[in-house]
């Protein structure tokens, strides 16, 4: 059951710092912040995962590890479907409380940029346990392809529980809260699908995210194709 921890801060913050666009004042609360996260150490990523063989074949509700989700976009339109991963990311609890002592203090910019540097680190953990699913199905002639996370259209927030144990994501410390919500905050859970001969898929989940105009991670996203394209993560 693979798990593990990386260093994402400098990558989040170069990317955090990329926008040449960016007006000035901007780019100095991103450098403040992520200072403040390289000293007081807020960043402590950690990833899991599990690849979990399907109980019976494919149909619009996938059985595997005893636990069914209701998740057709995944169902491929040719190859076989295995199997699925289940993934979960973190960076811990420290971010989001220092965010949220920073807006009691009534620092509301930095508060906003050392958030905003939070989702940067999130989605580079997301994208190294993605890379990580990809060469484990690889390795053993598998390709993976579509991406869900509970939440997005074609899978409910009711998949949240059993997505995070199907990846036995008590292992970094993640759980879900009785309102639903992934415990630490800046954490997040992902689905993909597992199989034999699969084709690339022609759907993302930022095809319907109102936010997709103006977000950054969507712009960095490479073009789909192939498995390594299914795996292109969004927090
Ligand atoms: S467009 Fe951005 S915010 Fe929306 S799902 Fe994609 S990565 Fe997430």
């Amino acid at each position: 059951m693979p798990s593990g921890r990386c260093r994402v801060l400098g990558a989040a913050g170069r990317a955090a710092q990329s926008s040449a666009d960016a007006p000035a004042a901007l780019t100095r609360l991103r450098a403040q912040a992520l200072e403040m996260a390289r000293e007081e150490a807020l960043v402590d990523a950690a990833w899991c995962y599990r690849i979990v063989p399907l109980d019976s074949p494919p149909g619009t509700w996938l059985n595997a590890g005893g636990v069914s989700l209701h998740a057709p976009r995944l169902l491929p339109e040719s190859g076989r479907l295995t199997a699925l991963a289940c993934a979960v990311c973190t960076i811990g609890p420290a971010l989001e409380r220092r965010v949220r002592a920073l807006f009691e203090q009534r620092r509301a910019s930095l508060a906003i940029a050392l958030d905003r540097l939070g989702n940067e680190a999130l989605f580079e953990t997301a994208r190294r346990v993605q890379d990580r699913i990809a060469l484990a199905a690889a390795r053993d002639g598998l390709s993976i392809a579509g991406e869900l996370r509970p939440g997005d259209p074609g899978l409910d927030t009711s998949a949240q529980s059993p997505v995070l144990q199907l990846a036995d994501a008590m292992r970094i410390g993640c759980r879900v809260n009785e309102g639903g919500l992934l415990v630490p905050l800046k954490s997040t859970s992902i689905v993909l699908g597992v199989g034999i001969d699969l084709p690339a898929v022609e759907w993302s989940r930022c095809d319907p995210c109102p936010s997709r105009d103006r977000c950054r991670i969507a712009a960095r996203r490479s073009p789909r194709s192939g498995a390594a394209a299914a795996a292109a993560p969004t927090p």
